[in-house]
């Protein structure tokens, strides 16, 4: 283990500890890290110091990360890397290359869940060996979440046994497609299949947008690149605008595992519906997964700054200034952050770790029926951990003062990264409604027996449980009490729910505050099952871990994510306040006797937190001043082209001040 010369803590390789292999999800897990750290950190093309890429234009960026791309095909493909060893790799070079993990997961995905094995032999090896690449084209410039109202078409065609793919009006022009601006070969585009004037829904087509040999356009392929995105995030990803103009696709191209077209233009009817989300169901598990984790970065960063920082003397005698993250201001905002990004990481695991074993069975067997259950957390998971994710990054940043605004910083980026999860795999409002509408339906149906993650419905059924005695701060760390506290809360939401959709209500925003809750209450749940076998084996971290369970199980309570959720668990004015300070003193804990322990399980390396504010080699003055300041593309000389036009406009006062004198006397004299 290499660690910092300036003793900050800051670990230049991943350290290897049994608290650390836990939080990295298991010895394979953190040795895939350890190994994937040693290929990029020592592969200059990956190096996140040669360029300052918030300085480079967006071209360039996006030509590096494709370089990039490129090198770790190449990897894959001479070291036999599996998928999910690629993936961790592509998100560890934080730069959303064209390969991006949820892209290139979505495209394997659907040719796994949705094509024949007829079809499958052909394309996955196809797909396997990067002799395509691939694209998923669902969304159009006129409708995203209402997928039922797409517009582009797919006709088949009797007489030469095809489908016409055709986009017939502006809106219906598939957008913010990934990697498909410049560097994806096929897509699978969404369209409403049509056989003899009848349209028989959407379905999805493989269809090659660009020659193989020359990368150029197909025939009928109109594609341009999206342009900038917000923040200037995602500089790796060639969004795309893409058209088709009756392009024609074999019908052996539209994906055939459950409906089909036979040659005469029969339609075969998909025997199960479900097999529909099973994708969505993918992708929304890994990013259950990985989302925390770019919280728990933010995180690190934070901590390793607010610890070097400082201001003002708390007393006069102090002989320095007091280290900002010894502000109760500072404490109050990170620490219930890591415990967030902890539960995040840990129960994500165990979702997307479900979520594999079932599809591993379930792909051979056909058997969906806990597919509903999975699609359920899934969607929870989604909402959840991006909006906790997105808004915790943005909260870092302001945490760390003015140079938290500087690029170097990496917040700007990991914010831009984050922020747009809340939007791309569906809306967190929209899809965050499924939630409240399962919970409605197997309420009503008293069908949540069917379903692990709806089974406190069962104990809200059963009425008002009786009111604990919660009389001091002490009593709020038993979980029995927590476990009551977030099942009322959850109990009065489902309630009012209830109700509101029976007075016939828009109950959109609503929802999204039952979905958290929901959310909450599952992720409290998962985490305290986690530790159970922890305490039965008197684990050695077993302090550190119960002292993060403590402020992620209070800060839900204390502090909900939406304000009608305050409301909705009725505490006497003494209940609040013994809350409160249960809440503040598990963070003080916290602060106190485990935080340092638990950053450096985390061990995030100088080259995984990738910002100025968290060099292994230098303090975050010398690393704003040098790379920063000094290194920057307008510092020096690098703007003397303009030195005179600067000077020149100092001078113009006189001449305006000469013009009106001049015009003065002019007037005069006439
Ligand atoms: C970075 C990025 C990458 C993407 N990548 C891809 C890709 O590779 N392939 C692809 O097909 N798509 C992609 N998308 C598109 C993405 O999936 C959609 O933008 C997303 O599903 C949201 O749909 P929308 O844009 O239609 O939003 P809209 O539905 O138009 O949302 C606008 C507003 O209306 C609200 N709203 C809409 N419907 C309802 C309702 N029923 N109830 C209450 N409120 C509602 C929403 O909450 C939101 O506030 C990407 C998007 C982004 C930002």
């Amino acid at each position: 283990m290499a660690s910092s010369s300036l003793d900050r803590n800051i670990p230049v390789d991943p350290i290897d500890t049994p608290f650390g292999v836990f939080l990295w999800g298991g010895r394979e897990k953190f040795d895939r890290r350890r190994d994937i750290h040693q290929e990029l950190s020592s592969n200059p093309i990956f190096s996140k110091t040669a360029v300052v890429l918030p300085s480079i234009a967006r071209k360039d960026a996006w030509t590096r990360a494709a370089y990039q791309a490129r090198e770790l095909i190449r990897l894959k493909l001479e070291r036999g890397w599996s998928h999910t060893h690629f993936r961790e790799a592509i998100r560890m070079t934080d730069n959303m290359l064209p390969t991006q993990p949820q892209r290139f997961r979505i495209f394997m995905s659907n040719l796994d869940r949705q094509m024949s094995d007829e079809q499958k032999a052909i394309w996955i090896p196809k797909a396997e060996r990067f002799e395509i690449f691939g694209s998923y084209a669902q969304t159009e410039l006129g409708h995203g979440s209402n997928v039922r109202d797409l517009e582009t078409t797919a006709t088949f065609d009797k007489q030469t046994d095809e489908f016409v793919i055709d986009s017939p009006t502006l809106s219906s022009t598939k957008y913010w497609i990934g990697t498909t601006g410049v560097w994806a070969t096929h897509s699978i585009v969404v369209a409403k299949l049509l056989i003899d004037g009848k349209n028989y829904g959407n379905h999805l087509f493989l269809t090659q947008i660009r020659e193989l040999d020359t990368q150029r356009l197909m025939p009928g392929v109109e594609i341009y690149e999206l342009g900038p995105k917000a923040f200037q995030g995602m500089l790796g990803t060639d969004n795309g605008a893409q058209r088709f103009h009756n392009v024609r696709i074999p019908r052996s191209q539209m994906l055939a595992r459950n409906a089909q077209v036979l040659r005469d233009g029969t339609y075969i009817e998909p025997k199960n519906q479900k097999h529909s989300y099973g994708s969505m169901v993918t992708v929304r598990a890994i990013m259950a997964e990985i989302t925390g984790w770019d919280l728990l970065k933010a995180v690190a960063v934070c901590y390793h700054y607010t610890r070097y920082r400082k201001q003002f003397r708390k007393d006069k005698s102090q002989q320095i200034e007091t280290t900002v993250i010894d502000y109760a201001s500072v404490k109050q905002r990170l620490i219930p952050l890591l415990a967030k990004g902890t539960a995040l990481v840990l129960v994500g695991q165990n979702v997307t770790r479900g979520y594999d074993e079932y599809t591993a069975k379930n792909l051979k067997t056909g058997d969906f029926s806990q597919l509903e259950d999975f699609h359920l957390q899934t969607v929870g998971a989604k909402v959840y951990s991006t909006e906790i994710t997105s808004h915790g990054v943005e909260t870092c940043r302001i945490a760390c003062g003015g140079h938290g605004y500087h690029a170097l910083s990496g917040f700007g980026r990991m914010y831009a990264n984050t922020a747009n999860a809340l939007t791309y795999e569906g809306d967190n409002y929209v899809i965050g409604q499924q939630v409240p509408r399962a919970i409605l339906k197997h309420y009503k149906n008293k069908t949540e027996g069917s379903l692990p993650s709806l089974s406190y419905l069962t104990t809200i059924r059963q009425g008002e449980s009786p009111t604990p005695t919660i009389d001091s701060e002490t009593d709020w760390l038993k979980p029995e009490i927590q476990q009551w506290a977030l099942e009322k809360r959850l109990a009065n939401m489902v309630q009012a729910h209830i109700e509101d959709t029976a007075a016939g209500k828009d109950t959109s925003y609503t929802c999204h505050a039952l979905t958290m809750a929901h959310s909450d209450f599952v992720y409290w749940r998962g985490f305290r099952d986690l530790l159970q076998p922890l305490q039965h084996e008197k684990s050695a971290f077993l302090d550190q871990i119960t002292a993060l369970f403590q402020v992620f199980s209070l800060s839900i309570l204390h502090n909900p994510h939406h304000p009608s959720m305050a409301q909705a668990l009725p505490l006497s004015y003494t209940q609040q306040r013994s809350l409160r300070a249960a809440h503040d003193a598990a963070v003080e804990d916290l602060a106190t006797n485990h935080l340092a322990g638990i950053i450096e399980a985390y061990g995030f390396t100088s080259y995984e937190m990738d910002s100025a504010l968290a060099r292994a080699d230098r303090t975050p003055y010398e690393a704003l001043f040098e790379e920063g300041a000094k290194n920057s593309e307008m510092s020096g000389d690098k703007m003397k082209h303009l030195f005179e036009m600067m000077v020149d406009t100092r001078q113009l006062w006189k001449r305006i001040e000469a013009a009106k004198a001049h015009k003065g006397d002019m007037q005069a004299k006439l």
